[in-house]
């Protein structure tokens, strides 16, 4: 019997255990294959903060980021890794959107001087660069164990959540609460409303003697170099139109072409996974709406109708949290709190992270 058993041992599930464990709760993780088995085990882990014409996703990451680099500091000091950023335009254009950016950057920053970049090849640097001195990235499987360290899991389990009077029951297990946090996989659960859509990639570790002291972007991200070890991803397929070796070709190329030094390299790694979000790019997070009872209560909506998101049945204590995107350690820090925090009863999500939103659409669009 738990207060809270969480679906999914990736980046989202695992926060929002941590932050309900914390807060004292009798928690579960359950996952179908393992720890870090979806996205999480394939992410570069990079925290880098979101570059914009401000605006709402630009805020809300940038919060995250600055969360997500004191959290890890803090509860994981030993698998973080603060070696800094440096963002360089992809080109003109881009260069030009950089200028505007900058009226807009809600995290420290500073244009790089050439001491800084001094490992990049010099034909990138045409169009200047920005420095992110703070941003860091993490190792996700130790970050997983020590956030897991007292919280009880179980991994082999295909949850198949149902409802056993007042409680849920998942493979013999009953909670009063569930969080559904897995990732781009089909949702363990009815909720009409989400259409969550997956974009898959992969990333590569090589061993290298390349002196690269600050992590780096451009089209692709290089990481500095920890102890002979380059991180460089990630490819982003959205169709057939290259195979797998050509992709991991084109991350190694491309890496050699930004760090000369890195023509040593040596290919250690290969991993890939499945990217989770829905298509206004914004996380989900928080108690999930009842879309057979909203529509009992309030008919199906015309594009003119209002309706008060409070009086919104809910599905009784399932919760939801994920859809980060790229950006999955940047996020699930603090979307993992809110989550917590609503289960906890301290906090309203805010309504551009609740699934609501998807669900007034859907009532808006379902022809009945
Ligand atoms: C190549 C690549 C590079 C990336 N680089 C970065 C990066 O540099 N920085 C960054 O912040 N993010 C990065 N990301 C994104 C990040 O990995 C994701 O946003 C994040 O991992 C998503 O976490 P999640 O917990 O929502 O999903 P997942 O990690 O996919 O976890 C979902 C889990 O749910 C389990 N599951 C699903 N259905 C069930 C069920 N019915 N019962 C039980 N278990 C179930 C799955 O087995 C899985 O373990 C990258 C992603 C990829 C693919």
């Amino acid at each position: 019997m738990f207060d809270t058993i969480i679906i999914g041992a990736g980046i989202a599930g695992i926060t929002t255990a941590y932050w309900l464990h914390s807060a004292g709760q009798k928690v579960l993780l359950i996952d179908r294959k393992g720890l870090l088995a979806g996205a999480s085990g394939a992410a570069g882990a990079f925290i880098s903060p979101r570059l914009g014409k401000g605006g709402e996703l630009q805020r809300i990451t940038n919060r995250a980021y600055l969360f997500a680099l004191e959290f890890y500091e803090e509860k994981t000091p030993e698998s973080f890794f603060q070696k800094g950023l440096v963002r360089i335009p992809k080109n003109r254009t881009d260069a030009e959107k950089f200028e505007n950016f900058i009226t807009h950057l809600d995290v420290p920053f500073r244009v790089c001087d050439e001491e800084d970049i001094s490992f990049v090849a010099k034909k990138h640097l045409k169009n200047g660069a920005l420095c992110f001195l703070q941003s860091a990235f993490v190792d996700p499987m130790s970050v997983a164990k020590k956030l897991l360290e007292d919280i009880k899991t179980a991994f082999g389990i295909d949850a198949k959540p149902f409802r056993k009077g007042d409680m849920w029951c998942i493979d013999g297990y009953l909670a009063k609460n569930i969080v559904v946090a897995t990732g781009a996989n089909r949702l363990p659960l009815n909720i009409p409303y989400l259409e969550i859509g997956g974009v898959w990639g992969e990333r590569i570790d090589v061993k290298s003697d390349a002196s690269i002291p600050m992590s780096l972007h451009k089209h692709i991200s290089v990481s500095a170099n920890i102890d002979g070890n380059v991180r460089i991803g990630a490819t982003h397929v959205r169709d057939g139109s290259k195979s797998e070796i050509e992709r991991l070709n084109d991350l190694i190329v491309g890496a050699i072409d930004l760090v000369p030094e890195l023509k040593d390299q040596k290919l250690t790694r290969i991993y890939a996974g499945l990217r989770s979000s829905v298509n206004d790019h914004f996380p989900i997070a928080g108690a999930v709406a009842n879309a057979e009872k909203t529509i009992e209560k309030f008919g199906m909506l015309s594009k003119k109708d209002r309706i008060s998101l409070k009086e919104v049945p809910k599905i009784e204590g399932c919760y939801f949290t994920g859809c980060f995107g790229g950006r999955g350690f940047v996020f699930a820090p603090l979307i993992g709190k809110m989550t917590a925090d609503v289960i906890l009863g301290n906090e309203n999500i805010e309504s551009v992270l609740s699934s609501d939103r998807f669900l007034l659409r859907y009532m808006r669009k379902k022809k009945l």
